[in-house]
């Protein structure tokens, strides 16, 4: 039984070296083979350089290189694609995940579940802005989505080489992940965990790749907000039949008052308003269909290091032949 360990990385020259001297003396104790499988995201500063190096000392050590960056949920996807364990766990290289888990994480794969995911017991170390807003999305994501989406997980899990390939089958670009593992299914269980504070350098997550990631995970699992508008306009719709039938009925007892400049105005621009957003909501929908139509490939593998019992692979690949490829480069 082998295990591979995918580690997406952007920018991480400080915390690759801290991320394996932890995550070794770990995997190592399980009895298992093991890999890790760094994927570089398109960093700008010596991530490649640091784990080429350290490969020496610790020579399980692979690395996908991405040709740009494409994102954490692309550079996952590259990791599963070329990562050849039985069983795969995604991890963040900056210890928030603990390695600790990864014992126990195995040994209920062993006793038979496909997926085990790692639930974070509180949130305490966001900070409140990022505690509600997340708590907010999963709400909405709950109530508009017919998979159910767990609130308090990352994308750290173990997964079996049966949910991986499920996982990869899954052709579109949009990678929301915790949405594309709900709709997989797979028979689940879970571990606790506190969520320490980041080991080294910063969070490369700000306010507007949070809000896309939001974005993506509703127009990607749901319809409702397209729907939706059919609804508002029908109840606009009943409010104006009933605004028109009082003002007929007014000017029929009291005659003609001109003013109402102020509530001509404001229902114009109100109406006006709900349209833009209505149109928005169809853009974001319309972008991503542009998005799947092209079938651009979800990654670029600028060079592969490490991989050399299996040969020097193909630089591009494409998510429809990546699960048959797998093994043969
Ligand atoms: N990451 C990546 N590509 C990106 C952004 C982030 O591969 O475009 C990686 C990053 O190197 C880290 C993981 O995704 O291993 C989680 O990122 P981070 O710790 O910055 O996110 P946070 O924990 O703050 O949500
Ligand atoms: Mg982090």
């Amino acid at each position: 039984m082998k295990l591979s360990i995918v580690v997406p990385c952007y920018n991480e020259e400080e915390a690759v070296p801290v991320f394996l001297s932890a995550v070794t003396p770990i995997l190592e104790r399980t009895g298992l083979d093991y890999e890790i499988v760094f994927v570089d995201d398109g960093s700008k500063d010596s991530t490649v350089k640091v784990v080429t190096g350290m490969s020496a000392i610790y020579p399980e050590t692979r690395l996908v290189e991405l040709s740009r960056n494409f994102g954490k949920e692309a550079a996952m996807t590259a990791g599963f694609t070329y990562a050849s364990g039985d069983a795969i766990i995604p991890m963040d290289v900056d210890l928030q995940d603990p390695p600790e888990l990864i014992p126990e994480m195995v040994q209920k794969w062993q006793e038979g579940a496909k997926v085990v995911h790692a639930v974070r017991r509180s949130r305490e170390t966001d900070s409140w802005l990022k505690r509600s807003t997340a708590g907010a999305f999963y709400r909405l994501m709950e109530d508009i989505t017919d998979v159910k989406i767990p609130s308090n997980c990352g994308d750290y899990r173990l997964m079996d080489r049966a949910v991986v390939n499920a996982i990869l089958s899954f052709p579109e670009r949009n990678r929301f992940m915790k949405g594309i593992m709900a709709a997989a299914g797979f028979k689940a269980t879970q571990v606790e965990y506190d969520r320490p504070e980041r080991a080294a350098g910063h969070t490369k997550f700000n306010f507007w790749k949070l809000w896309n990631f939001a974005l993506d995970g509703i127009t990607g699992f749901s319809t409702v907000p397209l729907r939706v508008w059919t609804y508002i306009g029908g109840i606009i719709a009943l409010f104006s039949f009933a605004y028109a039938f009082w003002i007929v009925t007014k000017t029929m007892i009291w005659g003609v008052v001109t003013p109402g400049f102020a509530t001509l105005t404001s229902v114009v621009l109100f109406l006006g308003g709900v349209q833009l957003i209505g149109i928005g909501v169809l853009g974001e929908y319309i972008g991503r269909i542009v998005a799947e139509t092209k079938r651009r490939p979800l990654f670029l593998v600028g060079a592969l290091h490490g991989f050399d019992e299996r040969g020097a692979g193909p630089s591009v690949v494409h998510l429809e032949t990546a699960a048959a490829a797998r093994g043969t480069f």
